[in-house]
């Protein structure tokens, strides 16, 4: 019989099927979902109205998705906590709890490690480890619930890695959270950020699913973005633009652009202008972020004055645009900083 990565990672289908070859009934494949998906039961066992060889033989299929609380950061300035996982080959993961007035938000994490190689992040200084499983991105949701005692409502898949790189993943991560039967999140609830793989974008679209497709632009000609993101070399600004254009065409969802503003190097006026030309037909939005600065690189945050100025530009050219509040600054919640700083203190 075909394996599993792990039980948390079958979709519903995935597990009608195996009820099928075990001569089973098929609404047994609901009962076992709903466990895992809607009560985020922490063992097999737990599930009461699943016969005991059954629930043998389905383990045996698929291993349990074991991700374990190793450390917890609560922030002393706001409600954001930042969280180390272990997964079962002792990997781990970070993700961040934030408390927003639209809702109780999660960032996820979808590789451990990352290999985009853009300058300023700390996920992807080693590189990349292996990708994240399905089961692996709805645990980090499950057990994030279950530690805060509330409701998520709202996922950002914007933690290490690069999400349209384990698109498998991601796309069946959205499938079963956004499940009826599951958590049943609404797409609209869900960003997506990518640092912009042009032919995944393209695959997404596709899908329409009604999720924030967020992409990391932090440039606004190529000669910058190259100097910044690797990924600059692959596709040029053009293409990326193009492909964007295209998504918001399928699924007529208005794309997020972040834009890290970084010091002397994408934050003067001439480039706020070139961006908005470049922008301003686009169903869009921008997010000004300021960039959290890490011991390994050199960049230097914009002061909020000067985004502030950045920001004004675009809006006169009808771009609406945000900054991004700083959440958890205290805790290293940005990007890796907090698994690096943790695994170098094991060192
Ligand atoms: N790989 C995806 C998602 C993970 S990174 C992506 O590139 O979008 C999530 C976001 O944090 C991206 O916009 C990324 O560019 C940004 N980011 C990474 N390091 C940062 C830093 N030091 N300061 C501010 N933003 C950062």
């Amino acid at each position: 019989m075909k394996q599993y990565q792990d039980l948390q990672s079958m979709s519903l289908a995935d597990i009608e099927q195996v009820m099928l070859q075990l001569g089973e009934k098929s609404y047994r494949a609901k009962q076992i979902f709903q466990w895992l998906h809607k009560h985020c039961i922490d063992h097999i066992d737990k599930m009461n109205n699943i016969p005991k060889h059954t629930r043998k033989q389905l383990i045996e299929i698929a291993p349990w998705c074991k991700i374990q609380l190793l450390k917890k950061y609560k922030s002393q300035k706001d409600d954001t906590i930042k969280y180390l996982f272990t997964l079962s080959d002792h990997n781990i993961i970070e993700c961040v709890f934030m408390k927003y007035r639209h809702g109780n938000t999660v960032c996820i994490s979808s590789q451990v490690g990352c290999r985009m190689g853009c300058h300023f992040c700390a996920s992807t200084l080693e590189g990349l480890v292996r990708h994240l499983t399905p089961g692996e991105m709805l645990s980090q949701v499950y057990e994030i619930q279950k530690d805060v005692g509330e409701r998520i409502s709202n996922i950002v898949i914007m933690g290490s890695g690069e999400p349209l790189d384990n698109m498998m993943s991601a796309t069946t991560f959205i499938d079963t959270i956004t499940s009826p039967i599951g958590l049943n999140i609404s797409q609209r609830n869900i960003t997506l950020s990518t640092c912009g793989l042009v032919q995944q974008i393209y695959q997404l679209a596709k899908l329409q699913y009604q999720i924030t497709l967020a992409i990391s632009l932090h440039a606004p000609n190529d000669d910058i973005r190259k100097q910044i993101m690797p990924i600059a070399y692959k596709y040029s600004f053009e293409e990326l633009i193009k492909a964007c254009t295209y998504y918001i065409q399928h699924t007529k969802r208005r794309i997020t652009f972040e834009y890290a503003l970084i010091e002397g190097l994408n934050d003067q006026v001439r480039h706020a202008k070139e961006l908005s030309q470049k922008l301003k037909e686009l169903l869009c939005h921008v997010n000004l972020i300021p960039i959290n600065e890490i011991e390994e690189r050199s960049y230097e945050s914009t002061s909020l004055s000067h985004a502030k100025q950045f920001q004004s530009i675009l809006q006169r050219n009808g771009i609406p645009t945000t900054i991004r509040r700083k959440l958890g600054e205290d805790i290293e919640a940005a990007c890796g900083q907090l698994r690096r700083g943790y695994l170098s203190q094991q060192e």
